[in-house]
């Protein structure tokens, strides 16, 4: 799916000092064609053409790095649980061959890869970091070069040892993050945890103490599942809404092929007081689906059993996500789903931070 490093493009250091830049596609590259715009290749000479605008002495900060562009590029709206996993591998592959790693993606579902590749990057030992753009890379006051460069800048940074995403000035981590934004340059957020960096005028300052980089130990652990059954939609959302019926809700969750289900509830966690959608609930987990329940309300978390009403959803064997984002909730069911383990240690995996996402 990928095609070899391009050359070189800055110094000839030594690939361990170096960054890999690996570019998917989505707006950052995209070029106007005759149907609209679509992902431009030659991401490697456009990208140091942006970069050689920069002011000299920022141009001098920044890290040497090779790029690869995948063969097919995409829109984010095209990526699928295959498309993290080829992230995972063809990282891990170059690990240590590079300092640090840049993904270039579509920024519409950025945020589910990051979250995906934290899971399978467990124990990563140093930076991963996605960006992408709002604006295409030559398009006026795109928003591109900026994301760049901070990309960069803290892929460069050893301290820095997990997933991150670097967007509008802001290092988020990917498992925490969310698109919050269409069209405003600050597209993501990382609702409930703090900013990881962040740009301070022409620096880059990392926050050490908010990071995996001091709670890891040891050796990475990297979890290279394979995705291919969880693909064919082994795990559904379903975000609740008012007048919800219990057979709409067994519909999605009596079918064989879905494994695990996320259940976004209303608020600190409540859902109808209706003993037949719990009914469905406890049937499908009785039955060995993994269920987990997040809040639709993008700040907070849940806490099950708040409301007389959602009392009945631990009983029923629905695990709590806590504050997690929906991007890290459904990729960590995903990840469990595809791998040969207990239901109980599915289960108990869950509930257990495991990439600092809940
Ligand atoms: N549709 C684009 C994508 O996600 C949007 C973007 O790149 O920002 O690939």
């Amino acid at each position: 799916m990928a095609m070899p490093p391009h050359p070189p493009l800055t110094c000839s250091l030594p690939d361990q000092e170096r960054i890999l830049v690996i570019y998917t596609g989505g707006t950052i590259g995209m070029q106007q064609h005759a149907q609209g715009l679509t992902p431009g290749g030659d991401f490697a000479t456009r990208m140091a053409s942006a970069l050689n605008q920069l002011p000299v002495a920022q141009q001098h900060a920044l890290p040497a790095y090779d790029v690869i562009s995948y063969t097919t590029l995409i829109d984010s709206s095209a990526a699928t649980p295959l498309t993290w996993q080829q992230l995972a591998h063809d990282i891990s592959d170059q690990l240590t061959r590079y300092a640090g790693f840049v993904i270039i993606h579509g920024t519409d579902t950025l945020s589910w890869t990051a979250a995906s590749l934290a899971y399978q990057l467990q124990g990563l030992d140093r930076p991963v970091v996605l960006t992408g753009a709002m604006r295409p890379l030559e398009a006026e006051d795109s928003d591109a070069l900026d994301n760049l460069q901070g990309a960069l800048q803290f892929a460069a940074n050893p301290a820095l040892q997990e997933v991150a995403i670097y967007f509008a000035g802001q290092l988020l981590r990917g498992a925490r993050a969310i698109k919050q934004h269409s069209s405003a340059s600050n597209a993501f957020a990382s609702p409930n945890y703090p900013l990881l960096g962040e740009r301070i005028g022409d620096d880059f300052v990392y926050y050490p103490s908010r990071g995996l980089g001091l709670q890891q130990r040891g050796a990475p652990r990297f979890e290279l599942a394979d995705y291919r059954l969880a693909n064919q939609g082994a795990v559904v959302r379903i975000i609740l809404w008012p007048g919800i019926c219990a057979w709409q809700l067994d519909a999605w969750l009596s079918d064989v092929r879905v494994k695990g289900a996320l259940l976004q509830l209303w608020g600190a966690g409540n859902l109808p007081d209706d003993p037949s959608l719990l009914g469905v609930l406890a049937r499908a987990s009785g039955e060995g689906k993994l269920i987990a329940a997040i809040s639709q309300c993008p700040q907070g978390g849940v806490q099950l059993g708040a409301y007389a009403a959602g009392h009945g959803l631990s009983d029923a064997g629905i695990l709590s996500g806590d504050d997690m984002t929906p991007e890290a909730a459904f990729t960590k069911l995903i990840h469990l789903v595809a791998q040969p383990l207990s239901l109980e240690d599915q289960r108990q995996r869950f509930l257990t931070p495991l990439v600092g996402e809940r």
